[in-house]
C-alpha cells in the first residue's frame, strides 16, 4: 500500500514552520489519542501514521531528506537505519503512553538528545459529575487528582539529601551514544539510548528514598473546581498548570475537567433554555386560570389563558439556565398538557351533556342501558 504524505498526514504545506508542524500534530495527536479511543483501529492507525510523519517532519535533516527521496529516504534504511533511534519507536510500536509522553515531553527530538532538559508534564482529565442544579446555577467542587509531582524531598533530581548524581561515564552525560550506519543514501549516525544510564546521562549512588530515585512522586492532590453557572453536559473546564508537573524546568501540564450532568426528572435543557410538560386541567384550559409552574427557583403562578389548546407551549422569560458569560438567563417553556378526568360521576356527565348541547355538539350517550338508533344501526351492519 502506497504510504500517505507526510504533509498530507499533517495537514500542513510543504513551506509549513516547525511551529506550525508542531502544533498541527499536538492537534491531530489529541484528536486521535487511543486513550480516547480504546479498541478503534482506524484511529490507532491514524495516531501511529500522525507520529510517524511528525517524527520525520520534525527533524531538519530528516525533513530534507524526505523532501529530497520520499518515503525512499527511510524504508532504505530499514532495520535501526536512518529514522530508527534504537530504543525509540522506530524499532517497534510500544505502550501509547510511552510514545505520548515522548512526543510531548518537549519534543521527541529535543528530549532525546538532550535528556537533562526540560521536559514539559503530561496533561490530565478528570471527569466530574454534578446535578442539573449545581450546572445551572454553578457550583464549588473539590476533586483529588492522582497526579505526577517532582519529588519534593531531592527537589526532583532523584539523589538522596547531599549528594548529587553523577555523570555517566559510558555516555559522557548525553544519555546517547552514536552508531555508525551506511545505506545507500550515504551514512547516517544514529543515535540510540545509553544503556548504562537509561539515557538520562546521569547515575544516581544514593538514591533518594522517597520517589526511590525517580525524581517523581505520585500524588493525590486536592484542587478546587469553580463549576461556572451555566455549564453543559460535555464541556470541559481547564486548569491551566494543574496537570503532571514538567521535569528539569519544563511547564507544568493543564488538567481538563469534563462536566458531566446528571438528567432532571422534570425539566430537559437546550441551550440554555429549559423545557418542561405541565399537565393542566380541561376546566383551566376552557375557562382560563392561575397554575404553579415549577422552576430551578421555587414555583411561580401562571395565568393560562382562556380556551388554551392543547401542547399550547408559554414562554416564561429568564426562568431558564443562567448564561455562563453572565448575560441574564435562558428562557422556559412551558408545555400544557390538558388532562381529561378518566371517569365522571352521573352529576358531572350530566353537566357535560349541557355543555355539549350549548356547544351544539352531537351527544351519544355510550351507556350501554340507554343505546340510542344510530348504535343499533351500527351493529346491524
Ligand atoms: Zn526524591
Ligand atoms: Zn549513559
Amino acid at each position: 500500500m502506497a504510504k500517505a504524505d507526510y504533509y498530507e498526514v499533517l495537514g500542513v504545506s510543504k513551506t509549513a514552520s516547525d511551529d506550525e508542524i508542531k502544533s498541527a500534530f499536538r492537534k491531530s495527536a489529541k484528536k486521535y489519542h487511543p486513550d480516547l479511543h480504546p479498541d478503534d483501529k482506524v484511529c490507532e492507525a491514524k495516531f501511529k501514521e500522525l507520529n510517524e510523519a511528525y517524527e520525520v517532519l520534525s527533524d531538519k535533516e530528516k525533513r530534507a531528506k524526505y523532501d529530497q527521496f520520499g518515503h525512499a529516504a527511510f524504508e532504505q534504511g530499514a532495520g535501526g537505519g536512518a529514522y530508527n533511534y534504537g530504543g525509540g519507536f522506530g524499532g517497534g510500536f510500544g505502550g501509547f503512553s510511552d510514545i505520548f509522553d515522548t512526543m510531548f515531553g518537549g519534543g521527541f527530538g529535543s528530549s532525546r538528545r538532550n535528556p537533562n532538559g526540560p521536559v514539559d508534564g503530561n496533561d490530565l482529565q478528570y471527569n466530574l459529575t454534578i446535578s442539573f442544579e449545581e450546572a445551572a446555577e454553578g457550583v464549588r467542587k473539590e476533586i483529588l487528582i492522582p497526579r505526577e509531582e517532582n519529588c519534593k524531598t531531592c527537589s526532583g533530581s532523584g539523589a538522596k539529601a547531599g549528594t548529587k548524581p553523577q555523570k555517566c561515564t559510558v555516555c559522557g552525560g548525553s544519555g546517547q551514544v552514536r552508531v555508525q550506519q551506511n545505506t545507500m543514501f550515504g551514512s547516517f549516525a544514529s543515535l540510540h539510548a545509553c544503556d548504562a544510564c537509561s539515557g538520562t546521562g546521569t547515575i544516581i549512588k544514593d538514591p533518594c528514598p522517597d520517589c526511590k530515585g525517580k525524581g517523581r512522586v505520585t500524588k493525590s492532590t486536592r484542587i478546587v473546581v469553580n463549576v461556572p453557572a451555566g455549564i453543559d453536559n460535555g464541556q470541559s473546564i481547564p486548569m491551566r498548570g494543574q496537570g503532571e508537573h514538567g521535569k528539569r524546568g519544563g511547564q507544568n501540564g493543564d488538567l481538563y475537567v469534563v462536566i458531566k450532568v446528571k438528567p432532571h426528572k422534570l425539566f430537559t435543557r437546550r441551550g440554555y433554555d429549559l423545557y418542561l410538560d405541565m399537565s393542566v386541567p380541561v376546566t383551566t384550559a376552557l375557562l382560563g386560570g392561575e397554575i404553579q409552574v415549577p422552576t430551578l427557583n421555587g414555583t411561580v403562578k401562571y395565568n393560562v389563558p382562556e380556551g388554551t389548546q392543547p401542547n399550547t407551549t408559554f414562554r416564561l422569560k429568564e426562568q431558564g439556565v443562567k448564561r455562563l458569560n453572565g448575560s441574564g438567563r435562558g428562557d422556559l417553556f412551558v408545555k400544557a398538557v390538558i388532562q381529561l378526568p378518566k371517569k365522571l360521576n352521573d352529576e358531572q356527565r350530566s353537566l357535560v351533556k349541557k355543555l355539549a348541547e350549548s356547544l351544539g355538539d352531537k351527544v351519544n350517550d355510550s351507556k350501554p342501558t340507554k343505546r340510542g338508533i344510530f348504535d343499533k344501526f351500527k351493529d346491524q351492519r
